[in-house]
């Protein structure tokens, strides 16, 4: 039959195992979250530089659209010139017809810069494209990552509950209560071994007395409420 020490540092170490096993699993969901925040980012830019490109555009083809009109507009004049039945009707002609070649060059410069952009924005919509795609595949392999490794540590965990659950069945009667509900509110820092005559929690000095209790197979509290133990190999030196 083991000491209750013993029994609380066997017990001590399953609940360290058991923890990590646990962190590792919670790990991997917010592995996944994170890529997904990621991917949602890229998936936002891409969205709004696209829109952005498709407005300018837009804006293009209007001031083409616009040109084009000025154009059928100017050729029209000039037929009109050619037929103009007097000295103040042909000035006229050629005043609208200066005024809107004048139109139409500002129409061509703002053009050929908008074209630029569009050509500029198709790059930067590439760009982000890849990004989307590089965040997709990121997240893809962490998630099967995440998926692979799940089963077997959840087998794990299992088993650890169970040897946990069957050293617990060991706790002395007088103690047992105690440790669960110590165990129910701290977790696996419900227990703390004893070192250097420390408890390694707290890291307050057991007196000699304490000390002495403990070696002789009374379970203690610390003052820090964890439940002592001192881990194998302590010797009564
Ligand atoms: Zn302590």
């Amino acid at each position: 039959m083991a000491s209750p020490s013993q029994t609380l540092a066997s017990l001590h170490q399953l609940l360290l195992r058991l923890k990590e096993i646990q962190d590792e699993l919670a790990h991997g969901p917010r592995q996944i979250k994170v890529r997904q925040n990621a991917l949602q980012k890229r998936q936002t830019e891409l969205t709004e530089l696209r829109d952005r490109h498709k407005q300018v555009k837009m804006l293009a083809d209007q001031k083409n659209l616009q040109l084009k009109t000025n154009e059928a507009k100017i050729s029209d004049i000039r037929t009109k010139l050619n037929v103009a039945a007097s000295n103040r009707e042909y000035e006229i002609f050629t005043g609208q017809i200066a005024a809107d070649t004048m139109a139409n060059s500002v129409l061509e410069d703002e053009i050929l810069e908008a074209l630029t952009k569009v050509d500029l924005m198709q790059v930067e919509v590439k760009q982000a494209e890849q990004a989307v795609a590089a965040a997709e595949a990121e997240l893809r392999k962490i998630t099967a990552d995440v998926q692979t490794k799940e089963p077997s540590l959840k087998e794990r965990e299992a088993a650890l509950k169970d040897s946990v659950a069957n050293v617990e069945k060991q706790l002395p009667n007088d103690i047992a209560p105690q440790y669960r509900r110590l165990a129910q509110a701290l977790g696996v820092e419900a227990l703390a071994a004893v070192e250097n005559k420390c408890c390694t929690c707290c890291y307050v000095q057991l007196t000699s007395q304490r000390l002495v209790e403990l070696r002789s197979g009374k379970l203690l509290f610390c003052t820090c409420g964890r439940l002592m133990y001192l881990p194998p190999g302590d010797s009564d030196r």
